[in-house]
């Protein structure tokens, strides 16, 4: 955990800056939740006013400290922004099974399409928490590069009628693009289903150090414009306003 400072937070927006993006997220995870400081980010934004610095947290369902995350967020809920909902957990409470490598011995000697059924099971029982306003890498669970080898269209469908009925986003995340998976959070796939039920975008790279921002954006606008994206989404204390691309 570092705790929120100027010297810590500065730099991701000069990054910004220099990346000419206009409007930036912090979404810690909800495990660091103790770090997080409203008054530092009023205050980096007081000295960033040509950038929009929205304050957001990831909640996941982190069996030993997400529900200390979840209190954190309901208390503080009028202060933040945007909430994104993930899941990085499937059967052990110790390893989140998204660590690169060490997380994919969680899928030897188990059936692929039983581990997405259950990453999917667990994402629509964080979404029911009514905490989150976009879905962080939908389909994490291709991470280490398995795939289902049923249809789970059905599966997929289910959980975007379960995001389309409570009005929320989905997150456009780069971060798969550095992952073994070498591949967009969601696929294609995914992004077109979603599409079909209206569903509106946010976008991510989900960096871990302010020299991961905005990482393959080039590469991301290029897919959003092939898919046939025209807008994505933004919120301010959870509202959402639709900003057109401009192509
Ligand atoms: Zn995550």
């Amino acid at each position: 955990m570092q705790r929120y400072t100027q010297e810590l937070l500065q730099p991701w927006a000069d990054s910004a800056r220099r990346l000419r993006l206009k409007d930036i997220a912090f979404t810690d995870h909800d495990r660091y939740h103790t770090g997080i400081d409203f008054d530092e980010i009023d205050r980096l934004r007081e000295r960033n006013p040509d950038l929009q610095i929205r304050a957001g947290i990831e909640l996941d369902n982190d069996p030993i400290h997400s529900p200390a995350g979840r209190k954190w967020i309901e208390k503080n809920w009028d202060k933040l922004d945007f909430v994104l909902g993930s899941v990085h957990f499937l059967g052990r409470a110790d390893q989140m099974f998204d660590s690169v490598p060490d997380g994919a011995a969680q899928f030897e000697g188990r059936k692929v399409d039983d581990m997405y059924a259950d990453y999917f099971r667990r994402l629509r029982e964080l979404i029911a928490t009514g905490l989150v306003d976009s879905l962080a890498h939908l389909d994490l669970i291709k991470i280490h590069g398995h795939r289902p080898t049923a249809d789970i269209g059905t599966l997929i469908s289910e959980t975007l009628e379960f995001i389309r009925v409570r009005n929320l986003a989905v997150e456009l995340s780069t971060a798969g693009w550095r992952k073994p998976v070498k591949e967009l959070y969601p696929s294609d796939s995914i992004i077109k289903l979603a599409m079909g039920k209206e569903i509106q975008f946010t976008t991510a790279s989900d960096a871990h150090s302010h020299a991961q921002l905005g990482e393959n954006f080039v590469n991301l606008a290029h897919k959003m414009a092939e898919i046939g994206i025209r807008q994505v989404c933004i919120f301010e204390k959870h509202k959402r306003a639709e900003v057109p691309l401009q192509l």
